[in-house]
C-alpha cells in the first residue's frame, strides 16, 4: 500500500511534502521519495527507510521549488527495493516527469508483455512504470492527453499524481475510486493527497474528494477538472480502508474513519456478544476504536490489557514470516494485573494468516486470563486484494480454507466472531456494499483479473 502527497503554489513546497509523507506513513514504511520542479528542472531524493530518517534538513534543501509530489510504499507489486521506490523520474521524448501511484493494476502484466514485445526496456517492477511507458508512447499534444491516452488503456486501481519538469501536476483517481485522493487548500497552494490527515497536519483545508475517475490538472493557469474516462459500472471504494488501513482521524469517502471503525465494534457486539464477559480489550492501535463501540454497546468495561510499544513498525509490514513471528512479542505486551483471573473479549480488526492472532491470545492466557473471547471487526479475509493491500495468497489467508470454529481452535480462542458482510456495510453506511470493493471479504473482483499474471492469480482459483 502507499501514500501519496502533491503541493502546487508554495515556497516550502518540499517541507510541507516532508510533513504529509510523515502524515501518510501509516500507508508504507518501506521506501519515501520527494520530487519538486524548480526553473524547469526536476530535483528527486528517494531512499529506503522512514520519511523522518530519509528527509533531513539538507536533502530537504536540495529540493528547490514551489512545486513538490512524493510518496511513501509498501510494496503490493514488485519487490521491495530501491529500483521501486516512488516518485519514479523519467526522461521521454516530452521532456521529465514524476510519477507518484497508489494502488494496482489489474492488468499490468498484459501490457508489460506488450511494450517489450515491441522494445520497452523497464528498470523496476512495479506495475506504474507501464503507465509512464504508455505516455511516453502518446502521440497526443499536451501532457494531460497524454496520461489520458495512457490511463485509458488501463484496469484495476490507481491515484495518482505525475509532475512534469515545468511544474505540471496532474492528479487521477481510476474510476471505481478503489484508492482515496483528496484535494486541500493552504492559502494559495493547492495540495492533493491520500488522507485527510496530511491536510490537517499542515494546517491546510480540506476542499473536496477528488471524485472516481477525475483527473485535476494545477499549473500556473490555475486548476482545471475533467471527466476523461468512461464511467465505471459501479464505485468500488476500498472497505478495508475503514477497516484498517486509514488513520482513525481522516475524513475517508465521506466518514471519519474512527466513527466507522467505532460502529464496527457496536455492530460487532451486537452479532456476536459475550454476556459474561468482564472487560472488552482491543489489539492496539488498529481494534481500538472497535473495542470502544463494543464496550459501549454491551456496557462491558473497556480497559487497556495490551501494551503497544511504537518503537517497532507494522509486523505485518516485515516481509519476512520469520520476523513477524518474533515482531509480536516485539510489538505487543500483556497486562497481568488487567487481565489475571478475567474472561476478556478482545477485539482487533482482522485475521489474515492466524499467526498474530494465536500468539496475542496465548499472550493474554499467559497473563492468568481465565477466558478469551476473540472478535473480529471484519468479515473472514479470504481473497487477495489486487487493487493495492498488501494480502498473501489465497492459500496463506487463513480463512479462506477453515472454518470460523476451526480458526478458533488454532488460534487457542475460547469463541471467535467475526462481522457479518451486512454488518460491514451498515457500518459505512452503504448497507449492500454498492459503493465499496468488499473482495477480499467477498470474493467479488470489480475488474477483470484474467490478465494478471498466473503467479499472483494462481491464489485466487
Ligand atoms: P495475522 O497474524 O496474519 O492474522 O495478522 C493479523 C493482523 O495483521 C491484524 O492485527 C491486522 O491488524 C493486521 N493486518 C491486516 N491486514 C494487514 C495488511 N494488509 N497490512 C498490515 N497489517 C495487516
Amino acid at each position: 500500500m502507499c501514500g501519496v502527497f502533491g503541493i502546487v503554489g508554495h515556497p516550502e513546497a518540499s517541507n510541507l511534502a516532508y510533513l504529509g509523507l510523515h502524515a501518510l506513513q501509516h500507508r508504507g514504511q518501506e521506501s519515501a521519495g520527494i520530487v519538486s520542479a524548480d526553473a524547469g528542472r526536476l530535483h528527486v531524493h528517494r531512499e529506503m527507510g522512514l520519511v523522518a530518517d530519509i528527509f533531513t534538513a539538507p536533502v530537504l534543501g536540495e529540493l528547490a521549488g514551489q512545486v513538490a509530489i512524493g510518496h511513501v510504499r509498501y510494496s503490493t507489486a514488485g519487490g521491495s527495493s530501491m529500483k521501486n521506490a516512488q516518485p519514479l523520474v523519467v526522461s521521454y521524448a516530452g521532456g521529465r516527469m514524476a510519477v507518484a501511484h497508489n494502488g494496482n493494476l489489474t492488468n499490468a502484466q498484459a501490457l508489460r508483455d506488450e511494450l517489450e514485445q515491441s522494445g520497452a526496456i523497464f528498470q523496476s517492477d512495479s506495475d506504474s512504470e507501464v503507465i509512464i511507458h504508455l505516455i511516453a508512447r502518446s502521440r497526443q499534444p499536451a501532457f494531460e492527453q497524454k496520461v489520458v491516452e495512457a490511463l485509458g488503456r488501463v484496469q484495476g486501481a490507481y491515484s495518482l499524481l505525475f509532475l512534469t519538469e515545468k511544474g505540471q501536476l496532474v492528479a487521477v483517481r481510476d474510476p471505481y475510486g478503489f484508492r482515496p485522493l483528496v484535494l486541500g487548500k493552504l492559502r494559495q497552494a493547492c495540495v492533493l493527497t491520500s488522507e485527510t490527515t496530511a491536510l490537517d497536519l499542515i494546517e491546510a483545508e480540506v476542499v473536496r474528494e477528488i471524485e472516481p475517475g477525475e483527473m485535476v490538472v494545477v499549473d500556473e493557469g490555475g486548476m482545471r477538472s475533467s471527466r476523461p474516462f468512461p464511467a465505471a459500472p459501479r464505485l468500488g471504494r476500498c472497505v478495508f480502508e475503514h477497516v484498517y488501513f486509514a488513520k482513525p482521524d481522516s475524513v475517508l469517502f465521506g466518514s471519519t474513519v474512527y466513527e466507522v471503525r467505532k460502529r464496527l465494534g457496536m455492530q460487532l457486539a451486537r452479532e456476536h456478544p459475550v454476556p459474561e464477559a468482564d472487560l472488552v480489550i482491543a489489539v492496539p492501535d488498529s481494534g481500538v476504536p472497535a473495542a470502544i463501540g463494543y464496550s459501549q454497546v454491551s456496557r462491558i468495561p473497556y480497559d487497556v490489557g495490551l501494551i503497544r510499544s511504537h518503537y517497532v513498525g507494522r509486523t505485518f509490514i516485515e516481509p519476512q514470516q520469520s520476523i513477524r513471528h518474533f515482531g509480536v512479542k516485539l510489538k505487543l505486551s500483556a497486562v497481568r494485573e488487567v487481565l489475571k483471573g478475567k474472561r476478556v473479549v478482545v477485539v482487533d480488526d482482522s485475521i489474515v494468516r492466524g499467526t498474530t492472532s494465536r500468539k496475542i491470545v496465548k499472550m493474554i492466557k499467559a497473563a492468568g486470563a481465565a477466558e478469551v473471547h476473540l472478535r473480529i471487526s471484519s468479515p473472514p479475509t479470504q481473497w487477495p486484494c489486487y487493487y493495492g493491500i498488501d494480502t498473501p495468497s489465497r492459500q496463506e489467508l487463513i480463512a479462506s480454507s477453515h472454518t470460523v470454529e476451526e480458526i478458533a481452535r488454532y488460534v487457542t480462542a475460547d469463541s471467535l466472531g467475526y462481522l457479518s458482510l451486512e454488518g460491514l456495510g451498515a457500518a459505512v453506511g452503504d448497507p449492500q456494499s454498492r459503493t465499496f470493493c468488499t473482495a477480499c471479504f467477498s470474493g467479488q473482483y470489480l475488474t477483470q483479473l484474467e490478465s494478471l499474471p498466473a503467479r499472483r492469480l494462481g491464489a485466487v482459483a
